[in-house]
């Protein structure tokens, strides 16, 4: 990017309810850290409203400074609750955390939800009123998922003729299976908004629920999803979670842009969490260190010789896991090796801990949630399994390839975007793919990755270098989005 960049200057507020190293729970809160950074450095003014949970964890909590506060009405009957604003300015970015004890005090970001509507709410119209409140009014504001779904809603009703709803919106939908729906008679009282946003055009879905995220998208300028596969794929039943007509009717104003990762963290060369750091020049040689120390972390046998399959993922049905579940004992083979990390639906860590116990020694199933072994995994694993029933996105297999780790996805949203199949005849390709969600197929795709793998090793390393040379940052995308930011006239 030319550090004289000549395009006008974008103001933007991005408002959603996780962001690393606050608080992240999954993709969402990678994309709210990266793509602001990405942002500000391609002539882009960009501030981060978040919800200042308890669970923040201390050492930022206690560099945020006091901006102000204020009492906001809220709900129908008249009650109204204190908004407090603290600040972080980071590299370039300014975040404000909105404080209110009673809605974020109890810790995590989401619990049930019963708490959840009525946080979120709180926190959609907190967000616009804190910009009103500090007199900086954005010339965009970008909002996330249904969490922040309200904020366009509220802007073009209560916000009207206030100096914010002047602002142009865009909603980016990073998993279209979370809504936030709810009755009607609790939305409407823990928002006030008018009943005329309650019509089966925006928030209205059914006979008595109001859905938060499809009254967003009504409202919004414009709506992006997080690829262009996914942005097709919501137009669809099978993948329109009951929105794809909704997504039909709104479609001009949709489309998808990929992420990228942040390349500053995941970083194999800089990455102070592997036993060995490497670049694309000594990969090949130092990527058996790191399998060696995985090994030797995870009790599994050492042997380099062995190919390794990460799987780094939350445990839901979204994931693809009851297709790795039927055919896990068949990849078995003496020469290969599991290590799946992740924590989700009960039912599947405890078929994971069975594996275990059945291939001790070669497979290592680790029920938690930890950053610093997500890296060990994609530093040691010489592949690493994506086989979702659907993905918007997906982030592990853009890490992954930056890691030199081969990715094995199904082809479906982001995976299918941003892994091109290997072409055996004419040698290229990132990783393997199979198309129909079915078990044997992945087993056929785990199959011709060990193939290559133990029969054409010098094809298997070419990919491992390509895959590392591949772009997989924020730029691109980033420099999309501000195209987008641009095109809404203020
Ligand atoms: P999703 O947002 O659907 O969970 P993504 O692939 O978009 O999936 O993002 C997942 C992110 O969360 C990646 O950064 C991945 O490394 C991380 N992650 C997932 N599970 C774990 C875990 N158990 N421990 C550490 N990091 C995890």
């Amino acid at each position: 990017m030319s550090d004289y960049d000549l395009r006008p200057r974008r103001s933007v507020a991005f408002i959603g309810s996780e962001c690393y190293p606050f608080v992240k729970t999954g993709g969402l809160g990678d994309v709210m850290y990266a793509l602001p950074r990405a942002l500000s450095r391609q002539n882009c003014d960009v501030k981060v409203i978040l919800p200042r949970y308890k669970c923040i964890p201390w050492q930022y909590q206690e560099k945020m400074i006091y901006r102000g506060e204020f009492r906001m009405d809220l709900c129908k009957d008249g009650r109204s609750f204190y908004v407090g604003i603290m600040e972080y300015v980071w590299d370039g970015v300014v975040y404000d955390f909105i404080d209110n004890e009673e809605f974020f005090g109890s810790g995590n970001p989401y619990t049930n939800l019963v708490d959840d509507i009525p946080k979120f709410c709180f926190f959609a119209k907190a967000a616009l009123a804190a910009l009103n409140y500090m007199n900086w009014v954005p010339d965009v504001i970008h909002c996330h998922d249904w969490q922040a779904a309200l904020v366009p809603v509220f802007l073009r009703t209560m916000f009207a003729g206030t100096p914010v709803g002047d602002a142009k919106t865009v909603l980016t939908i990073h998993n279209l299976r979370f809504q936030g729906v709810y009755n009607i008679p609790t939305i409407q009282y823990w928002t006030n908004l008018p009943d005329y946003v309650f019509n089966k055009d925006a928030l209205k879905q059914g006979y008595e629920d109001a859905n938060m995220l499809k009254g967003g998208l009504d409202y919004a300028d414009r709506i992006t999803t997080v690829s262009g596969t996914y942005a097709g794929e919501i137009q669809t039943p099978f993948y329109g979670e009951n929105l794809d007509a909704h997504l039909r009717y709104h479609s001009g104003k949709l489309r998808g842009i990929v992420n990228g990762i942040d390349c500053g963290i995941w970083n194999p060369w800089t990455d102070n969490k592997l036993a060995v750091q490497y670049d694309i020049t000594n990969v090949l040689d130092r990527k058996r260190q790191n399998k060696r120390a995985l090994q030797e972390q995870l009790g599994l046998w050492q042997d380099d010789h062995v190919f390794v399959i990460g799987l780094v993922s939350r445990l839901t049905d979204q994931k693809g896991l009851d297709l790795v579940n039927a055919v896990l004992p068949r990849m078995m083979d003496g020469h290969t090796q599991v290590v799946v990390l992740g924590t989700g639906d009960e039912q599947y860590e405890n078929s994971f801990r069975h594996y275990e116990d059945a291939y001790r020694g070669s497979v290592c199933s680790n029920i938690m949630y930890d950053e610093g072994r997500a890296h060990s995994i994609y530093a040691g694993a010489d592949a690493l399994l994506v086989p979702s029933l659907f993905e918007p996105c997906g982030l592990t297999q853009l890490i992954a390839m930056r890691y030199g780790t081969i990715p094995i996805v199904r082809e479906t949203g982001g995976l299918k975007d941003t892994v091109q199949p290997y072409n055996r005849y004419t040698n290229d390709g990132n990783g393997f793919t199979f198309d129909h969600y079915d078990a044997e197929l992945l087993l056929d795709a785990v199959n011709r990755a060990k193939t290559l793998y133990f029969t054409n090793r010098w094809c298997w390393d070419e990919m491992v270098q390509r895959d590392m040379d591949k772009d997989v940052s924020w730029e691109q995308s980033a420099a999309q989005y501000r195209d987008l930011y641009l095109e809404l006239k203020p």
